[in-house]
C-alpha cells in the first residue's frame, strides 16, 4: 500500500485544480426538471470541452484513459472547488456508459458513448420493481421476442428521473422458465418508445420528484437493443452494480468529506445552541465533527488502499460494499450534526442554507439505492468476513 501520490500525479492534481478554478460553473444548480437536466448537460458539456469528460473512460470514445487514481484525485479536486457533481446525469456517465464500454458490442459503444461523454444524452436506470429491489434476481417485468423485436410488459419503480430520460437502461426476464439469476437480459430501452407510461412519485425532498414508477405496455425493443445476450443479463447487470458502487461511492466520498470541513468552518463562525459560544466550542459538537473528520479520513483511506491494489480495473465488488456503507452512514451523520450547528437555519427551504436542508432529507437514500446498508452489511458478511449466506 503507498499512499504518497508521485509527482506526475501532483502535476496531475495541479492541472486539475487550475481548470477547475477556471471552469467550474457558479451559478445555482436547479434541483429539479428540465432546468436541472438542462445544467448538469451543460457542465458534462464543458467537462468534455476541456477534456474531462470521462477521465477514466477509455480514449478510443473520447475519455480521457487515465488511472482510477488520477479518477480519485479528478473527484478530490471536485469536491475542493465544490464543483457540481455528475447529479442527475449520474447513471448516464457512472454506470450505463461504463457497463456499454465492458460489455456492449461495438455498433453500441460507438452509437451510445459518444453521446454521453458530450453530454447529449440522459439515461436512467429500470432495475428495481415491486417486490424487487433487494431481491434483484426476483424480477418479473417480462420479454418476450417476437421476429426481431423483445415486447416488454410490467412495471419498474423508484426510477430516478425517468420522465426526464432519453434511454434506460433495463433488466427484464425474457425466460418465463427460469429461476432467479437465470433468464435476464440487459437492454437498452429509447424513453420514447410507444407504450411507455411514467407516473413521478413525491417524496419529501424539497421541490424535487426525482422518482418515478414506470409502466410497460406491450414496448416493442430491437433485439439490437440487448447488451450482452439474451437471458444473459444477470452478469451483465453485477457490472452495472459494480459500476455504481464502486465510483458513485468514490465520489460521494470526496464529497462528504468536503460536507465535514465546511461543517467545521460554521461552527467556527456561528454561535451554538447555548446562544453565546461559538458552536465548535460545545464539547459534544466538537467531538462530532472530529469524528466526522477521523471517519472521512478512513473512508478516503479505504478508497485510496482499494484503488491502489486495482489500478487496472474497476473497484472490486464487495470491497465497495465496505466504502458504500461508511460514506451512506457518514452522510447522515454529518447532516445531523449540521442540524445542531445551524439551528433554525436548517428549516430553510431557500436561502444560504439551503443546500443543507435539503442534503438534511435526501441523503437518507444513500442508505437504501443501490442496495440498502442491510444488504452492504450481508454482502460484507458473506463475501469478505465469509461468514454464512443470510438467505
Ligand atoms: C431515492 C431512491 C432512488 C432509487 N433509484 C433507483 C433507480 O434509479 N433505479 C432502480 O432500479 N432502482 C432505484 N431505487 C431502488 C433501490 O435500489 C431499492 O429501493 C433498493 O434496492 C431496496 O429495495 P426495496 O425498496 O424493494 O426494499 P426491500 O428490498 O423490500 O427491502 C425492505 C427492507 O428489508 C431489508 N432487507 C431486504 N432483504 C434483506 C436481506 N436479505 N437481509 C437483511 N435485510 C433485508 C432492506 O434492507 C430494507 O430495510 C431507488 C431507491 C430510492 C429510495
Amino acid at each position: 500500500m503507498e499512499f504518497q501520490y508521485t509527482a506526475a500525479e501532483q502535476q496531475f492534481r495541479d492541472k486539475v485544480r487550475t481548470w477547475l478554478t477556471e471552469n467550474t460553473p457558479r451559478d445555482k444548480r436547479p434541483v429539479d426538471g428540465m432546468p436541472m437536466r438542462e445544467f448538469d448537460m451543460a457542465w458534462q458539456r464543458t467537462k468534455y470541452a476541456g477534456g474531462w469528460g470521462g477521465v477514466a473512460w477509455p480514449k478510443e470514445y473520447g475519455g480521457g484513459g487515465l488511472s482510477l487514481i488520477e479518477q480519485i484525485i479528478w473527484f478530490e479536486e471536485c469536491a475542493r472547488a465544490h464543483a457540481p457533481t455528475l447529479g442527475s446525469l449520474n447513471v448516464t456517465v457512472s454506470h450505463a456508459g461504463p457497463t456499454i464500454a465492458v460489455r456492449g458490442n461495438d455498433e453500441q459503444k460507438s452509437f451510445h458513448l459518444p453521446k454521453i461523454l458530450k453530454g447529449e444524452v440522459f439515461w436512467c436506470q429500470g432495475f428495481s420493481e415491486p417486490g424487487a429491489g433487494s431481491d434483484l434476481a426476483g424480477l418479473r417485468t417480462s420479454g418476450v421476442v417476437d421476429g426481431d423485436h423483445i415486447v416488454i410488459n410490467g412495471t419498474k419503480i423508484w426510477t430516478s428521473h425517468a420522465h426526464l430520460a432519453d434511454y434506460q437502461e433495463t433488466l427484464i426476464r425474457t425466460d418465463p422458465e427460469s429461476k432467479r439469476h437465470r433468464g435476464l437480459t440487459w437492454l437498452i430501452i429509447d424513453m420514447k418508445t410507444p407504450g411507455i407510461e411514467i407516473h413521478p412519485i413525491d417524496t419529501m425532498s424539497p421541490g424535487a420528484r426525482h422518482y418515478c414508477q414506470v409502466f410497460y405496455n406491450n414496448v416493442r425493443v430491437p433485439l439490437a437493443n440487448v447488451v450482452g445476450k439474451v437471458n444473459d443479463g444477470w452478469s451483465v447487470a453485477m457490472s452495472t452494480l459494480t459500476f455504481e458502487r464502486g465510483s458513485t461511492a468514490a465520489a460521494q466520498a470526496m464529497d462528504v468529506s468536503q460536507a465535514v470541513e465546511d461543517l467545521i468552518v460554521l461552527a467556527r463562525e456561528r454561535t451554538g445552541p447555548d446562544g453565546r459560544r461559538k458552536a465548535i466550542q460545545h464539547d459534544d459538537i466538537a467531538m462530532r465533527l472530529a469524528t466526522h473528520r477521523a471517519e472521512a479520513a478512513a473512508l478516503r483511506s479505504m478508497l485510496y488502499e482499494t484503488v491502489s491494489r486495482n489500478t487496472e480495473g474497476p473497484m472490486a465488488g464487495a470491497e465497495s460494499a465496505l466504502t458504500f456503507l461508511l460514506c451512506g452512514e457518514l452522510m447522515q451523520s454529518v447532516r445531523e450534526t449540521a442540524h445542531d450547528v445551524l439551528g433554525a437555519n436548517m428549516l430553510e427551504v431557500s436561502g444560504e442554507f439551503e443546500d443543507w436542508t435539503r442534503h438534511f432529507l435526501h441523503d437518507r437514500i444513500y442508505m437504501i439505492a443501490g442496495g440498502t446498508a442491510e444488504v452492504r452489511r450481508n454482502i460484507i458478511a458473506e463475501r469478505l468476513l465469509g461468514l454464512p449466506r443470510s438467505y
